[in-house]
């Protein structure tokens, strides 16, 4: 005998205690359905016209909603089984935690990684001289200037920049090109002219550096050489530099900007 109502898809949760093992296999989908459902046996009165049309064409619904649009108020009209069925789905329907930097971070890799396979392989003199493309990764901090100390989100720059290299570096090796780091971890005190002649003595094809700034507004920035200066008595960058260093930050920011997008 089925205890179903016509059009309902889950009388079990008006019938018994739901349990792990009875949602295992349910995706996010079904999950926000046997919810509504619960709460369309309350009578409530969805504000989402689609979601109300579902129910409306069901008969045990259509007489009942004039509930109206509290949730709590259409809980009051379900029994105390199908209370904690209900409580027990929007457990079981908030998305497992994920630290959101971790993602993040991941999109950050590979976008870099992408890019610069890209740029390099645009580059007819790497491709002529047929030797493996070789970046330059420089975490940001800490250095003489800064200790990347500040915490922004629970979350300090010194990390988020060391925790982007490690993740750019696997992608770009993937790749088959060769990284050369500028610290061999997070806390290590390296000056800004220490990180310009490791930059400088591993012949790297591109020298990236990774900064994670806080700031009020959203977005990104690509800072790049583009005029001369001396610092420590040494004047650069040439303008064949200057140059190469424009077309690259260029593509970056076009590829950066479309995956910020999606
Ligand atoms: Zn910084």
């Amino acid at each position: 005998m089925s205890l179903a109502r016509p059009g309902e898809m889950f009388s079990e949760t008006r019938t018994r205690r739901l349990t792990a093992a009875d949602v295992g296999g349910w995706d996010a989908d079904k999950l926000r359905y046997g919810i509504n459902e619960i709460y369309a046996r309350g009578g409530y009165d969805f504000a989402t016209p689609e979601i109300k049309d579902i129910f409306m064409r069901l008969p045990w619904y259509r007489d009942r909603v004039v509930i109206g649009r509290s949730q709590d108020e259409a809980a009051r009209h379900l029994s105390p089984l199908e209370n904690a069925n209900l409580e027990f789905l929007h457990v079981s329907a908030k998305p497992v935690y994920v630290r959101p930097i971790k993602l993040h971070l991941a999109a950050i890799g590979f976008l870099f990684g992408a890019t610069i396979a890209q740029s390099l392989d645009a580059d007819p003199a790497s491709e002529k001289s047929g030797k493996q493309c070789c970046v330059c990764i420089d975490p940001g901090h800490p250095s003489e200037n800064n200790d990347g100390g500040a915490v922004t989100n629970g979350l300090r720059e010194v990390t988020m920049n060391w925790e982007v290299a490690l993740l750019l570096c696997d992608e770009l090796e993937k790749d088959g090109m060769k990284v050369v780091m500028t610290k061999k971890s997070e806390g290590e005190f390296i000056t800004n002219k220490d990180r310009a002649a490791i930059a400088n003595e591993s012949d790297a094809d591109l020298f990236l550096r990774l900064h994670a700034d806080a700031g009020k507004s959203t977005g990104f920035t690509i800072y790049y050489p583009r005029k001369e200066g001396t610092v420590h008595g040494v004047t650069g960058p040439s303008k064949d530099v200057q140059q190469s260093s424009a077309a690259a930050a260029n593509r970056f920011h076009t590829a950066f900007a479309a995956a910020l997008e999606q």
